[in-house]
């Protein structure tokens, strides 16, 4: 078997998705995949479409166009705001995208005008998160530009959270943003498809005992691909957690547990933590580091503790007497070392269970191994 390599359970990414729609179905919400953090991997959206998706959002147009290139022909949004030298390919690429920029709306429009097609503009508020967003004041005037202007239509609206700062929207928050769609509709007429209420951190408002008003649509990424709340980093019930493993092979052990140095250590290369000095704990060295992935914030098996990571060299504290040299260790993901996994071009990404359901007949042995991407 190769390693390091990243085991991708296909069957528990349908799960995760399924669960997930039906759960939001309640409430009148449908459920946008976002791909971005695998990189627009083309089985692992064919998954999570599989799983009930309406579509898929990428944030990035090289990502959409590899999906493109496999042959998916479901939406795609761009949930970036496109970069004004890209305008015409995201045209060709995707069927709408997230805005804040008039600008980048206008040379949307003449890119369309040029191939003959209309592109759809969601306008993307501002609404407590530090990142991108129109103004809730300025929404109303954009959203008239927009709807006069030729090449493009405005189909929804949305507003994200939680990206820089990890605070959770509130149920007035998202009262406001259903407030906002029935304004803009009584000012531009009933245009709007979609009004996305945020990502994985409103699954918690979502899901509760609120009423969802006007929204419509999450895009949700991370509660999807590794079952947690990116709020908390709690595990969602019903959901599972490890449709994602590294596994990665033991290149060197030592008996005696090594002090660490104190010393002078440069932080920008080494990162390490002090683990307490027990006589039954081995230091083994994994081949993998900072280059493969976020090697500080891989979860350890129990009895395991990360130690430290250089860019090849991954140190780790273990009692497990299994984990000799050349033996495997399985590590779980977090969405940092997930998503640097996907673009490290020393990771092998190996998928199981690649069918739905029905046509599959072993459930219960080893996943079958289908292709290596
Ligand atoms: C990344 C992103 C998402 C998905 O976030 P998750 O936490 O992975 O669900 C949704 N919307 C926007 C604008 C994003 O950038």
């Amino acid at each position: 078997m190769n390693s390091p390599r990243l085991e991708v359970d296909l069957r528990k990414l349908r799960h995760n998705t399924r669960t997930l729609v039906e759960r939001l179905a309640v409430g009148g919400i449908r459920v946008t995949a976002v791909t971005k953090a695998v990189c627009g991997h083309p089985a692992i959206a064919r998954a999570m479409l599989d799983g009930g998706a309406v579509g898929l959002a990428e944030s990035r147009l090289s990502n959409a166009k590899r999906l493109r290139k496999a042959g998916m022909d479901c939406p795609i949004t761009m949930i970036r705001t496109p970069m004004l030298s890209q305008v015409d390919d995201v045209v060709k690429t995707c069927a709408a995208s997230f805005n804040t920029q008039t600008a980048v709306i206008s040379a949307l429009a003449a890119a369309a005008l040029r191939q003959n097609k209309v592109h759809g503009i969601l306008l993307m508020v501002k609404m407590g998160d530090l990142r991108e967003g129109i103004r809730p004041d300025d929404l109303g005037d954009i959203a008239q530009k927009v709807s006069d202007m030729p090449g493009v239509a405005l189909t929804g609206i949305g507003a994200n959270f939680a990206c820089m700062q990890s605070i959770a929207p509130t149920a007035a928050k998202m009262r406001a943003l259903s407030a906002m769609a029935n304004d803009v509709e009584a000012r531009c007429g009933p245009s709007l498809r979609t009004v996305s209420g945020g990502n994985s951190a409103n699954l918690h408002w979502a899901l509760g005992p609120h009423a969802t008003g006007r929204i419509n649509d999450l895009r949700i990424g991370e509660a999807i691909l590794l079952g947690v709340d990116p709020i908390t980093g709690e595990p969602i019930a019903g959901l599972h957690q490890d449709a994602f493993t590294l596994v990665a092979e033991v290149i060197e052990t030592d008996a005696k547990p090594m002090r660490l140095l104190t010393g002078k250590v440069d932080h920008t290369l080494v990162r390490i933590r002090p683990v307490p000095e027990a006589s039954d704990v081995t230091r083994i060295i994994l081949a993998l580091g900072n280059q493969d992935t976020d090697a500080a914030s891989l979860l350890m098996p129990s009895g395991c503790s990360h130690i430290g990571a250089t860019s090849d060299h991954l140190v780790i504290g273990t009692k497990d007497p299994a984990l000799c040299v050349g033996a495997e260790m399985r590590l779980g993901m977090t969405y940092s070392a997930l998503m640097r996994v996907m673009v490290a071009p020393d990771i092998q990404i190996e998928l199981y269970n690649d069918r739905p359901e029905p046509t599959v007949r072993n459930t219960d042995g080893p996943a079958k191994h289908l292709a290596l991407v």
